[in-house]
């Protein structure tokens, strides 16, 4: 951000983007989650925005990918800001983004965006002020966080993302082998020896009887959610996770007035692979459910999809760096839900000491046992 685009260089392209002005005096006006208005960050003044939840429709997988899939490649855009007059270069993802002098937000006109456009998303609920109570209240709470960091982390750099995702839909149908065990017990006689005798015992022993089973099973995958966003790692996203997607609006500028938005990475079709693979795996273990028996083994099936469809959307997520010890550690907050999760720095001192604490329990109760 700040950087003056060279205006030589004919690869930068302009972007068009909408503001929100207040209608009273002229300033910014910013989506405020607590109200679910926009507010206007000078003089206060509201306006209503229109939440849609009817409409939102499920597109056609492959006349998409088809006609609008798209790659973006090292692509250099700007925007000009209308207030003050200054260029901003945006970041390679970035779909909604401040401008770098006067900190107005700017969000890029959707006809402008080549590529798939989201249709719906998830306002914000979760205001940056309880975004930093969330947060606080996690961090206390890590045991093993230093001292240091629980007193002295800066909430300065919090920042309201809609991160894009794929939604996926599709019927399918399965033909599958396998083999199906069936357990059975027999009675086994055998001789041991005991206080220097030789005697015999029964016991009951397990055994599995196998059959050939082959089939077809069919189900309907409704909603799976894929991140599309290369930047956001997919491991903490699945523990900020559920979003309610009953609550999608129809897409509007207007919800990311104040919040940076990001554009999708991973396209329309290596998302649908990575839903495939999730496919997959839980079909996996629905076959077997389904076969029965005790337990299944070499099962193989291959899997056909129909009439995929699919939805693109935002979610919303706070999102802050902090560093700690020149370390750099994320932490995220599910901002419709307020659910936290990140990374944290591990005090080796504590966890030394609950090794400590550990082996002194330990060592007490050998000593206990061993006296008894
Ligand atoms: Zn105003
Ligand atoms: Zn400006």
């Amino acid at each position: 951000m700040g950087e003056t685009p060279c205006a030589e260089n004919n690869t930068i392209k302009q972007e068009q983007t909408e503001r929100f002005l207040c209608s009273s005096c002229g300033g910014n006006m910013v989506f405020e989650p607590k109200k679910q208005k926009l507010v206007c960050l000078y003089c206060s003044n509201e306006s209503e925005v229109n939440f849609e939840k009817t409409n939102i429709i499920e597109n056609d997988f492959y006349i998409a990918e088809n006609t609008k899939n798209k790659n973006w490649e090292n692509e250099k855009r700007i925007i000009k800001c209308e207030s003050c007059g200054a260029q901003t270069l945006l970041d390679e993802n970035s779909t909604a983004q401040f401008c770098a002098f006067c900190g107005s937000s700017h969000i890029i006109k959707t006809q402008e965006v080549a590529g798939i456009v989201p249709e719906s998303l998830i306002p914000f609920v979760i205001s940056k002020d309880a975004a930093g109570v969330l947060f606080s209240n996690w961090i206390k709470k890590l045991f093993f966080a230093p001292r240091a960091l629980k007193s002295n982390y800066n909430m300065n750099k919090m920042k309201g993302v809609y991160i894009p995702f794929w939604t996926y839909d599709s019927h399918t149908f399965s033909d599958y082998t396998a083999e199906r065990g069936t357990y059975y017990y027999v009675t086994e006689t055998e001789w041991v020896e005991e206080d220097g005798e030789r005697k015999q015992v029964t016991k009951q022993v397990r055994k599995t009887s196998w059959s050939y089973v082959s089939g077809d099973y069919s189900k309907f995958y409704d909603d799976i959610l894929i991140n599309a966003s290369a930047q956001i790692n997919n491991h903490i996203i699945s523990k900020l996770e559920p979003f309610n997607l009953k609550e999608l609006v129809l897409y509007k500028p207007e919800f990311l007035s104040g919040f940076l938005a990001e554009r999708y990475s991973i396209d329309l079709k290596s998302g649908w692979k990575i839903a495939e693979e999730k496919i997959e795996s839980d079909l996996s273990g629905e076959i077997r459910q389904h076969i029965g028996g005790d337990e299944v083994r070499n099962l193989s099936f291959s899997t056909a999809y129909d009439a995929i469809k699919f939805k693109h959307i935002l979610l919303p997520i706070w999102i802050s760096a902090y560093i700690y010890k020149t370390k750099v550690y994320r932490f995220m907050i599910n901002g419709q839900t307020g659910e936290v999760d990140g990374e944290s720095p591990v005090s080796t001192v504590k966890v030394m000491l609950l090794i400590l604490a550990i082996l002194a329990v330990i060592g007490g109760a050998y000593f206990y046992f061993s006296n008894k």
